[in-house]
């Protein structure tokens, strides 16, 4: 079996699993290989059920009194239904169609039953628990069983069981880090660490294996960039852009004072895109800094000095806010540049239209998605390139845009709160520039963290803020299983809601598996208030800017991370209103209040993130990823700092003696396959 092998060549898998796993971005055997579990089953020790534990995967020990019975259902299947006791706590136990588990028991013996625990008219009840004997089970709760992302039609047994054979069928190279790396760091092999993520033996063995991983992504990641930069390093400056007093009076009639901050990284800008060498500059800015408008600006002096201006964002939701907001300033201040927008669920038709208006305009603003990129489009006359949320994009993607025209001038804004030595390893040379202000009118958003009991009286809230004039996002709890779940969730979820508020306001629906166009329409709708509550997954957590909107209210919110808490928080306190944050705390982990708790503490996303990690204990790291940035598979820039730190001195070393890696051939090899396979589209 060759690494690059397509899936089906794996014993075992035929037409109907190929399609399934081709859903899940799994097309060859690397790919399956590289496809690690979301998170780990470990077997809980077992506890005295009580009501705080209801709804959670538990394990009981217990006794029955009277040996189980079968009786049919209304729609004729068998059930088998015994009670166990549990410090004298009965708990009911039912299976279904497995009349044979009957005889399996001895009378008076003790069991351990695993399962989700509900409460079913005021008693304990597990719905076909697993059932082992107590030295069994002392033996598996050693075990981390993997748990991986799956599609409907898909199990995770099935999915275990590829990846088994997989790994069983191939051999990885063990040679991709030179050895004196591999040896200082005192790494496992990279074989061993694939295998052990996928099938650790203890808890010790997965960090070692993500240890591993996670290191030599950002090598790789960190090697790329300085291979990158290296050859754009000191690019000579050929255009002739100026800075214009139109752009001035433009800034001095927007309804709102631009704050010291934005007004600073706007004078950089400026002397960047006159400078002797084209510019390479991130702006960092939390969420609700306002980049946007300063985007808008710098491109805004760049096209009156004759030239293209891009801007590309990392969702099409977001593109074509951008495109609205860009149309309107133009329109409301009669700036006569065409705006053209690129995304890839336009129809061709459309995009040669669009095309048409760059090919004859030598000044124009270009916005779109990684649209922009896709291969073929040609902007002659592009000064320069804004990323917006830059991290969400691939460094390919990055290098690809900006060979569309002659070296343009290159500007990421990013809101991923990292601190400066941070973002000098994962930038390199590019200047940075921060804006830490908020705007003036601004409001601090009032958090609060709740339990289900105060369900009600959030509700009241969210409609009072309604009969008020003002919007609500309610973000759902965090999808799990499949994409019919995602969407079974938020539309399950806004039906009940409707009920509860007798169908009085409107409310839409959105989520990741929408079609962009459907995604786009709920998004303007919102925009534009036709809809009062906004159910959403958390595809509504980059960028989106709905003033309007004062409440964010985030179900099951113990299960994110505190950075995406932060920014799902950011999407409200936008406008000169008072803004909320309710966070539903549906856990009873003494842990998990305090974690939320510090969400109530502060308003700066690289604090909450710090915060974060001191708090969650080591079976917390694979289970709650911080964010999705950079497009890591494994490694987590908060949670591997060290890794992060060490890799970027290993790469310097490297890259000090030999810049373009001649002798180190197997890297270079090794650095594009990773490439290839690392920053796909998202
Ligand atoms: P982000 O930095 O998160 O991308 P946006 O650019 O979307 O933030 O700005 C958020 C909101 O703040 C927008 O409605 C924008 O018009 C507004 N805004 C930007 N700058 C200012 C300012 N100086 N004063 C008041 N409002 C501003
Ligand atoms: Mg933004």
């Amino acid at each position: 079996m060759e690494l690059l092998s397509p899936i089906d060549t794996i014993k075992g898998v035929g037409e109907k699993t190929t399609k399934l796993l081709n859903k899940l971005g799994v097309y060859t055997i690397e790919d399956i290989l590289l496809f690690f579990p979301r998170t780990y089953l470990i077997y809980p020790e077992p506890s005295v059920p009580n009501r705080d534990s209801v709804e959670s995967l538990i394990s009981v020990a217990g006794r029955m009194k009277t040996s189980p019975k079968v009786f049919k259902s209304r729609n004729h299947m068998d059930i088998l239904s015994a009670t166990v006791f549990v410090d004298d706590i009965p708990v009911d136990l039912v299976w279904f169609n497995s009349n044979y588990l009957r005889n399996n028991f001895e009378p008076g013996k003790i069991y351990i039953f695993y399962g989700r625990l509900i409460l079913d008219k005021g008693r304990f009840k597990i719905s076909q628990p697993l059932i082992f004997t107590p030295e069994k089970y002392q033996e598996i709760k050693k075990q981390l069983l993997p748990i991986y992302h799956l599609t409907k039609g898909l199990s995770n047994n099935l999915v275990t069981k590829t990846v088994r054979s997989a790994l069983d069928g191939c051999r990885l190279s063990d040679d991709r880090l030179p050895a004196e790396i591999e040896a200082r760091g005192d790494f496992i092999s990279y074989s061993e660490a694939i295998n052990a993520y996928h099938f650790p033996d203890s808890y010790e063995d997965l960090v070692k294996a993500r240890r591993r991983l996670a290191y030599e992504e950002m090598f790789f990641f960190i090697l790329n960039s300085r291979l990158q930069e290296n050859n754009v390093a000191s690019y000579p400056n050929t255009f002739n852009i100026s800075h214009h007093k139109f752009t001035d009076d433009f800034r001095n009639r927007l309804p709102f004072e631009l704050t010291e901050d934005q007004l600073k990284v706007l004078s950089d800008i400026t002397e960047d895109l006159s400078g002797e060498y084209i510019t390479q500059r991130l702006i960092q800015g939390d969420v609700g800094s306002g980049k946007t408008i300063v985007a808008f600006l710098a491109m805004l002096d760049v096209a009156l000095s004759g030239y293209q201006a891009a801007i590309m964002a990392p969702t099409e939701v977001l593109a074509r806010q951008h495109f609205e907001s860009f149309k309107t300033w133009c329109e409301d201040f009669g700036i006569d540049i065409p705006v053209v927008l690129f995304t890839g669920s336009m129809k061709v038709s459309e995009k040669k239209a669009m095309q048409k208006i760059v090919d004859e305009n030598d000044a124009c603003f270009i916005i779109g998605t990684h649209a922009l990129i896709s291969d073929g489009r040609q902007f002659g006359n592009l000064a320069l390139v804004i990323t917006d949320e830059q991290h969400r994009f691939g460094v390919q993607q990055r290098d690809k845009l900006s060979s569309k025209g002659d070296k343009p001038h290159i500007i990421v804004m990013s809101a991923t709160p990292i601190p400066r030595t941070l973002a000098m390893i994962l930038y390199g040379n590019m200047h940075v520039s921060v804006i830490k202000q908020m705007p003036a009118n601004r409001l601090p958003i009032k958090t609060c963290v709740i339990k289900e009991s105060m369900r009600n009286t959030a509700y009241k809230f969210v409609s009072d803020e309604i009969e008020k004039g003002h919007q609500v996002y309610i973000i759902c709890p965090l999808v799990e299983a499949s994409e019919t779940t995602e969407a079974a969730n938020v539309i399950d979820y806004s039906k009940k809601l409707k009920e509860r508020f007798n169908d009085n306001y409107s409310i839409g629906v959105l989520h990741g598996k929408m079609k962009p166009a459907e995604k786009n329409q709920v998004m303007e709708d919102f925009a534009e208030h036709n809809i009062d509550i906004l159910v959403s997954t958390t595809v509504v957590e980059v960028g989106v800017n709905v003033p309007n909107a004062t409440v964010m209210m985030i179900e099951n919110a113990n299960r994110f991370g505190l950075a995406a808490l932060h920014q799902l928080r950011g999407r409200v306190g936008r406008g000169s209103a008072q803004s909320y944050c309710i966070l539903m705390n549906e856990s009873s982990d003494d842990n998990q209040s305090k974690r939320l708790n510090i969400m109530l503490k502060s308003n700066d996303g690289f604090y909450i993130a710090k915060e974060d990690l001191k708090l969650r204990g080591p079976g917390d790291m694979f289970g709650v990823r911080q964010s999705g940035d950079f497009s890591f598979r494994v490694a987590d820039i908060y949670q591997d700092q060290d890794e992060l730190e060490m890799a970027s001195k290993d790469v310097d070393d490297i890259i000090n003696k030999d810049p373009s890696l001649e002798k180190h051939p197997k890297l270079r090899s090794t650095l594009n396959s990773f490439l290839t396979d690392q920053f796909y589209v998202l």
